[in-house]
């Protein structure tokens, strides 16, 4: 994402710091909380997209303006890019594999991807590409998908069903 100024490790150490922080653009200590208008540029699976928010809540320099963008401020914005681009909410991710009694683990299993991908899609710290979206939704909504993905012999099923 374009608004990304550092690596995340560092936006969550200076998340829980104390306002004012001190800007890194005119090295004052006036970074505080604010509310703003803003657009941002986000680069998401191949493409460039342009995102407005109309209340992005983002630390902000009262000396020099500099946006300080913590992860708070990103996921923000990532959320709306999903709302944007008619993907799944994070929440509404969850809810589905909550819906369908499915740990983290179990979908990430049946779906062939990383544990660790669908909690940061469900956290809304990744945001999932389309085909992923698409993915997700025919899992989710037709029982005779999740019934060829959910055996122990998924890949020979699916096969099966190919050559047939
Ligand atoms: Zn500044």
């Amino acid at each position: 994402m374009k608004p990304d100024t550092g690596p995340r490790s560092e936006k969550l150490k200076r998340s829980g710091r104390p306002f004012p922080w001190r800007c890194p653009e005119c090295g004052q200590r006036k970074v505080q909380p604010a509310t703003i208008a803003h657009t941002a540029e986000i680069k998401h699976d191949g493409r460039l997209y342009t995102v407005e928010i109309p209340e992005l809540r983002v630390p902000r320099c009262e000396a020099c303006g500099e946006l300080v963008f913590d992860t708070q401020a990103d996921e923000q914005i990532a959320r709306e890019l999903r709302r944007q681009l008619g993907l799944l909410s994070a929440e509404q991710i969850r809810r589905n594999r909550e819906n369908l009694w499915l740990s983290q683990r179990q979908l990430a299993e049946r779906l062939g991807v990383a544990v660790e991908t669908i909690s940061r899609w469900e956290t809304g710290a990744l945001t999932q590409s389309r085909a992923m979206d698409r993915y997700l939704r025919v899992y989710f909504g037709v029982p005779a998908v999740r019934a060829a993905l959910d055996g122990d012999d998924a890949p020979a099923c699916l096969g099966v069903e190919v050559r047939s």
